[in-house]
């Protein structure tokens, strides 16, 4: 899987930080076992303080691109890195779509009621429920590594 980033507001993100979201990708791709997927991953680092700290949007059959908007508190941006590489994950393995028009969604072969703007619904949802646990839980075997 190969790694692209592009950085949009270049004064919110120094060095540091962008070397703490390459390495904490590099690391999810490597604890997922997708290094060897054809898929590559476009990493957009923005600056605008929106309603999300980050999101992933699946793009083509062969790419996805991750959003993560500014942050400075490098624990909450791993949070945010490893909660979407959780969501690039399913797509690659659990067959994971949303199909946002139709209020529905398709996870580990069967298709689900799922409406996008219900808040009961995004927080349930079983990716939600996965991608919040393994947001923390790769952060902490991460931050332990780095050690
Ligand atoms: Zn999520």
């Amino acid at each position: 899987m190969r790694i692209k980033m592009t950085v949009k507001a270049k004064a919110s993100w120094s060095t540091f930080h962008r070397d703490v979201v390459k390495s904490a990708v590099a690391y999810a791709i490597d604890e997922y076992g997708m290094e060897d997927s054809e898929r590559s991953i476009v990493v957009k680092l923005i600056g605008c303080e929106g309603d999300h700290d980050g999101a992933m949007v699946k793009m083509t059959k062969d790419s996805f691109i991750v959003w993560v908007s500014s942050q400075t508190a490098v624990r909450k941006l791993l949070y945010i890195v490893f909660h979407e590489m959780t969501h690039v994950k399913q797509a690659v393995f659990d067959g994971w779509t949303q199909h946002d028009t139709e209020d529905l969604a398709t996870w580990k072969g069967e298709i689900m009621p799922y409406d996008v703007d219900d808040d009961k619904d995004y927080w349930n949802a079983p990716w939600e429920v996965e991608a919040r646990a393994m947001g923390k839980e790769l952060r902490k075997t991460y931050m332990r590594k780095m050690r």
